[in-house]
């Protein structure tokens, strides 16, 4: 059947803008990189897509190696695009990204030129689009210059090929540095998309005042560490879970003994919020205004419902706020 957006989807979303940008991102985004591939079931994640529309969702990320097979999220998405989203291209911000192993030999992997045009092209075609808003250098190269990573980034945004340039998995002195070779070129960098959870606590090292000063935007990737920060795990390891799956990419001894005790007494934390883990997880994110939005990812459309509550209460008492540091500890 034909899909026909809500007519009210902007309605109970919150859109918090992207740094010193004239963009602004809805505060929960979606992520491709699971669960859109060709292993995974498209009436699936068709639903799940459709779902983030209807909820104001406006930004979709994805990248050249997702799947799997790498490069399927990107077909997939596309495939989508085109019979759900044609007519809605305009509302929406689309990311991709090259960094990572995309095709052997020495230009399918890294930072250089040569790779990163080559694999926007390939992004482009497999999605059937134009143009992306967002390309991002998807983590540090150590041997090219970063000039010429930057250099690459600029004459993609220059070429029209993406509308802003984005960098991830930076730590924070070599952010710093790739912010200013940006702003030089003239291609200021839009946003930076760091791991940032709960869990996982290292852009408050340095990182998030860097991208505060500098004007660029924060998008936490993995912000519910992969599901360990959702009710999931409570009682083991559940056999349609990540952790379970074989293309899943977390390992099943990372759902520790000592991680579920922490789960466990998050978990009780939010239920005196009135929250879902997941919710509590993810509001503890956007408390931060540094945050512009939290990308998560959601195997089924009733993860996406559930995350997306997490809006309704994004502030946390002094008290709570110690009590999870308690936890974590
Ligand atoms: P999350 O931390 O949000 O984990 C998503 C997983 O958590 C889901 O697949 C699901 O697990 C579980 N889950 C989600 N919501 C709920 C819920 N409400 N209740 C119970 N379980 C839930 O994010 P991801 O690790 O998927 O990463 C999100 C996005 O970040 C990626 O798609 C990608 O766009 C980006 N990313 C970027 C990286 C980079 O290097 N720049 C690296 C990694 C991710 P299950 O499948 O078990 O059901």
């Amino acid at each position: 059947m034909t899909y026909q957006p809500l007519s009210n989807r902007y309605q109970n979303m919150q859109y918090r803008r992207c740094g010193r940008s004239g963009i602004k991102l809805s505060a929960i985004s979606l992520g491709l990189w699971h669960n859109f591939g060709h292993v995974d079931v498209y009436d699936t994640y068709q639903k799940t897509l459709r779902l983030a529309f209807d909820s104001g969702i406006t930004h979709f990320d994805l990248a050249n190696n997702y799947g799997p097979p790498p490069g399927s999220a990107e077909e997939n998405f596309g495939r989508i695009l085109k019979e759900d989203f044609f007519n809605y291209r305009d509302e929406l911000i689309i990311s991709t990204k090259a960094g990572y192993t995309m095709w052997d030999g020495p230009y399918g992997d890294w930072g250089s030129k040569k790779y990163l045009v080559a694999s926007l092209d390939q992004s482009l075609k497999r999605m059937g689009l134009d143009y992306v808003d967002i390309f991002y250098h998807h983590r540090p190269d150590p041997e090219t210059p970063l000039e010429e990573t930057m250099q690459a980034l600029d004459l993609i945004v220059r070429q029209g090929k993406a509308l802003y340039a984005g960098i991830s998995n930076y730590p924070a002195a070599e952010a710093e540095k790739a912010i200013h070779i940006l702003k030089q070129l003239g291609t200021p960098c839009l946003i930076h998309q760091p791991k940032y959870s709960m869990f996982v606590r290292d852009p408050e090292a340095g990182l998030l005042d860097v991208l505060a000063r500098e004007g660029v935007g924060c998008i936490p990737f993995s912000p519910l560490a992969q599901g360990l920060l959702t009710n999931k795990y409570l009682h083991g390891i559940p056999e349609d879970s990540r952790a379970a799956r074989s293309t899943g990419f977390l390992q099943k001894d990372q759902v520790t003994p000592q991680r579920i005790e922490q789960i466990t007494n998050l978990n009780k934390l939010a239920i005196q919020r009135g929250q879902s883990l997941a919710q509590m997880a993810l509001a503890w994110l956007l408390k931060d205004d540094r945050v512009t939005s939290v990308l998560i990812g959601a195997s089924r459309p009733d993860q996406l419902a559930d995350s997306l509550k997490a809006l309704d209460n994004i502030k946390f008492s002094s008290e709570e706020l110690a009590s999870i540091e308690d936890i974590l500890k």
